[in-house]
């Protein structure tokens, strides 16, 4: 794909800080993390969201996710660790090309998730499993 940054950094264009690389994953340190420390895990093939990443790449990629998490954990000693993988624009998306944030997280980073929960009433929580479960059989 032209144009893809991402693309770039696995073919060794541009500069990145790559922590490892197999045959499928490569990882490399965010340029502006969110804490120090903050990975992403990044296919080698292109794809443009996670939606369309090929399958067969799928267990690498959380296995990737789960190494790096394990060094973040052992090298940096955080409190805690997101995983995030954001997909499209309005769910924040901003490099279209598959990769999952691997965040390290402290006890008082000071950022939050504000959430505006909402609640199911009984026939919407059937609703709403029913028409999700159409499309997994
Ligand atoms: P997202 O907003 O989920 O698409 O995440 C894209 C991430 O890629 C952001 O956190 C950026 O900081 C990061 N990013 C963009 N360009 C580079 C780059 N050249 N090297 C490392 N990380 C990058
Ligand atoms: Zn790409």
């Amino acid at each position: 794909m032209d144009s893809c940054i991402f693309c770039s950094i696995i073919k060794k264009e541009i500069y990145a800080e790559i922590l490892f690389e197999d045959d499928e994953i490569i990882s490399i340190l965010d340029i502006n993390p969110m804490n120090y420390g903050h990975a992403l895990i990044i296919p080698k093939e292109h794809s443009d969201d996670f939606l369309s990443t090929s399958s067969h790449l799928i267990p690498n990629l959380f296995l990737s996710a789960q190494k790096v998490a394990k060094a973040l954990k052992s090298s940096l000693n955080p409190d805690g660790i997101n995983l995030v993988a954001n997909n499209g624009v309005y769910a924040g998306q901003s490099v279209f090309h598959t990769h999952i944030h691997v965040i390290p997280r402290y006890r008082d980073d000071g950022f939050q998730f504000k959430l505006d929960l909402k609640t199911y009433n009984d026939s919407d929580f059937l609703h709403f499993a029913d028409k999700i479960r159409k499309q997994l059989s």
